[in-house]
């Protein structure tokens, strides 16, 4: 039973269509030829240009170009370095292979020029699933939602996750988790985005374990990526709270890594918020087996190698206070309110990697 307090709702869906199975990177021409396209202009990160390389020789003569130039947070001159060449050859459609940085690209590009995108995800952020996109410059990022920046098309080939390194595989997949959890507490959640969130967080903490053992497991891969869809679909459907506003300071501000502080932080601000919503976080501490949530994705966290210090992510201790005040300036909505001192331990907690109240 999804847990899911009684009240009225609004329910919204997004248009995409989802294409999901292993080898479905066949069908990335069909999907091409579906959108009335034929000059694709396909995205990568460097560390992914063979991969984007190899597909291009499969599209043959329905890829015009290729940038590989692909970066965390979506600079913007990175952005305006790829359009140009989107610009110059023509292009009719975006394809973006890779995790949160290559979609983020594509998504920067389709805002400035309202072209298609055939997502290919290869981690489980879940960008791909949402209408929302953080951009920097001038060293400041600012976060978008516009339904322009939804991607048309979503291409999941689990085969394309076998490759990614056991460490991210982890981070990634708690990544995914921790838009789950804040979906459940959502201020506008609803039956169906709580049932995605539970089948996604029970999913992606079945398997994740076994992928940590054994990288190419095919049943545990299929499972995560299945769990990283639904729990993108939650992240794109409903709005975040204080875990995410935290993660974003801690990105935005100190330029912390993306997925390894979602890991760090998850546990604390699950255990906070337990406080005043137990009963919506229940199902969480029980697909878990502990008593409390930030309990259970702590002990998560450690069984499959991630970190749970915000130390150990090379944050210096000096920088919670200004961490925190912040986080206080443009608050995000949270079902417990958030006073500065509340906000300040939960910082020393995550930083010491202690173990959750809750
Ligand atoms: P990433 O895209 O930066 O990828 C990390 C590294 O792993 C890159 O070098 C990449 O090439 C490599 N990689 C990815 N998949 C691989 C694979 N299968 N095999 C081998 N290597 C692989 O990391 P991420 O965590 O997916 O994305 C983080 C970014 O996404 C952040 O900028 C974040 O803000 C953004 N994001 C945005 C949203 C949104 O809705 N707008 C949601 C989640 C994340």
């Amino acid at each position: 039973m999804p847990h899911f307090r009684s009240n009225s709702f609004v329910y919204n869906t997004l248009p995409s269509r989802v294409v999901f199975g292993i080898g479905t990177l066949a069908s990335t021409a069909d999907e091409i030829a579906r959108l009335k396209c034929s000059r694709a202009f396909v995205l990568s990160t460097p560390e992914q240009a063979g991969d984007a390389e190899q597909l291009r020789s499969r599209l043959g003569s329905l890829t015009v170009g290729q940038y590989t130039g692909a970066t965390m947070h979506t600079p913007a001159e990175v952005t305006e370095r790829a359009l140009q060449q989107a610009r110059e050859l023509d292009t009719d459609v975006l394809i973006a292979l890779g995790g949160g940085s290559t979609t983020g690209l594509a998504k920067a590009i389709a805002l400035r020029t309202g072209l298609p995108q055939i997502v290919i995800p290869t981690t489980y952020a879940g960008s791909e699933m949402t209408p929302i996109l953080g951009e920097t410059a001038s060293g400041k990022k600012t976060t978008i939602r516009d339904p322009k920046v939804l991607p048309e098309v979503v291409i999941y080939d689990v085969e394309l996750t076998y490759s990614l390194p056991v460490s991210l595989s982890a981070t990634s997949g708690m990544n995914a988790i921790a838009h789950a959890v804040e979906g459940l507490y959502a201020k506008d959640a609803n039956p169906i985005t709580s049932l995605m969130a539970l089948e996604g967080i029970r999913a992606l903490t079945r398997a994740l374990p076994v992928i940590v053992d054994a990288p190419r497991n095919k049943e545990a891969r299929f499972d995560a990526l299945y769990g990283a869809w639904l729990c993108g679909v939650v992240l794109g459907s409903v709005g975040m709270a204080l875990h995410h506003k935290l993660c974003h300071v801690l990105g935005g501000s100190f330029n912390l890594p993306h997925a390894e502080t979602h890991t760090v932080m998850l546990p604390h601000a699950a255990s906070f918020n337990a406080e005043a919503v137990s009963e919506l976080l229940a199902p969480v501490a029980e697909l878990l087996g502990t008593d409390g949530p930030g309990q259970g994705l702590y002990e998560l966290a450690k069984r499959i190698g991630a970190p749970t210090a915000l130390k150990d992510l090379g944050l210096p201790q000096d920088a919670l206070d200004r961490a925190a005040e912040i986080a206080m300036e443009q608050p995000y909505w949270n079902p417990r309110p958030v006073l500065k001192e509340a906000l300040r331990a939960i910082l020393d907690d995550a930083w010491h990697g202690r173990r959750p109240k809750h």
